[in-house]
């Protein structure tokens, strides 16, 4: 097995923001305001796509207006095969991105263009292409959690979902790879794998505050307690899991293991769906770092949290925020993309 050697940049400050704190709805308000929403979905021939990691109401509303919610994956998959002309992303901006260099002919709208990642921030295309160039004798593999411009510069798009087989694919063919931006995902894959890899040093703001010592302790307090944790985690924190994997995977082991409780370390927007799909199991929190007010994320993704129902509404009143990339750049940024998508799709015939 070959050792981890990650590159030696400076990565560039990420400014994480607060979470935002919406004004509180009343029932009444709510409820015109999602009737709203689905009018407005029908006059614009919408389809509303949201992500696990959304709060509650958008996913739900996702679901009741015939959209989906869904990881990344899947919602460029839904994105590509429904026949909406306008496709409303309640995520992060990579996730509109993909869906419009999947969908060019398409309007592809986001209630906050500021969304963004702490990957997609930390992994500028300049500096990324540099190391690339530094390395022409490996396949660059990246994340989704990545700008249009550094997958155009990518052989294969990935997400957590599908790395691992895709990594396993390259490695039996004997290729090298270069990985980036997420060292967590990354060094998981290597290890399982035992791929020929170098990294990209990037990081999720929320997964890496998970904290080993601590999830321990809990553990001793749930002995019972199934511990499920998405591989951007640390690593003392993944050694501690009964189940490493995507947000599909863990809902997936909430629903069908034999157990009774679990401790979820991953954004907790997720425990909306593991809610739905197992009622009566019990979720908990896996600890984040200061375990109270200190945390930055507390496991709450910030830019996931610019997504609400005041701003999904106007969005679709004003037609604003629309995501837009070039037609040259999401030629190239398809390829890659495309490629996971046939691997993908040939592993469930397979
Ligand atoms: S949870 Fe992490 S990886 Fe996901 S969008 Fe937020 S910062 Fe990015």
């Amino acid at each position: 097995m070959s050792s981890i050697v990650s590159a030696s940049v400076t990565l560039p400050t990420i400014h994480v923001p607060d979470n935002p704190v919406w004004p509180e709805l009343s029932k009444e308000e709510e409820l015109q305001l999602k009737n709203e929403i689905k009018s407005l979905l029908v006059k614009n021939n919408g389809v509303l796509v949201a992500h696990y990691y959304t709060a509650g109401v958008l996913q739900d509303l996702a679901e009741e207006t015939g959209g989906c919610v869904a990881d990344s994956l899947e919602m460029a998959r839904f994105g590509t095969e429904h026949p909406a002309s306008t496709l409303v992303v309640a995520g992060v901006k990579f996730m509109g991105e993909t869906s419009k260099i999947l969908n060019n002919e398409k309007r592809v709208l986001m209630p906050d263009l500021n969304a963004t990642c702490s990957l997609d921030e930390g992994c500028p295309a300049d500096m990324f292409s540099d190391y690339c160039d530094q390395h022409p004798e490996h396949t660059v593999v990246v994340y989704a959690n990545t700008s249009a411009k550094v997958k155009a510069r990518s052989d294969w798009v990935v997400t957590s979902g599908i790395a691992l087989p895709i990594i396993e694919h390259l490695a039996k063919k004997g290729e090298k790879i270069l990985w980036g931006p997420d060292k967590h995902l990354g060094r998981y894959v290597q290890q399982l794998t035992g791929a020929d890899m170098i990294f990209w040093p990037g990081s999720c703001v929320v997964h890496e505050e998970f904290r080993s010592v601590a999830l321990e302790r809990l553990k001793k307090l749930h002995p019972d307690a199934a511990v499920l944790v998405h591989p951007e985690s640390p690593e003392q924190v993944v050694q501690q899991a009964d189940v490493v994997g995507s947000t599909t995977a863990l809902i997936k082991a909430v629903q069908n293991m034999d157990r009774q409780e679990f401790i979820v370390a991953t954004d907790a927007g997720i425990f909306n769906k593991m809610r739905q799909v197992a009622p009566g199991k019990t979720l908990i929190e896996a600890p984040t770092m200061g375990e109270g007010a200190t945390c930055q994320s507390c496991a709450r993704c910030p830019w996931m949290g610019m997504n609400s129902l005041q701003n999904l509404a106007e969005v679709l009143r004003t037609g604003q925020n629309e995501i837009l990339v070039s037609p040259e750049l999401a030629e190239k940024a398809r390829v890659p993309i495309k490629r996971m998508l046939d691997f993908a799709a040939k592993m469930k015939k397979a």
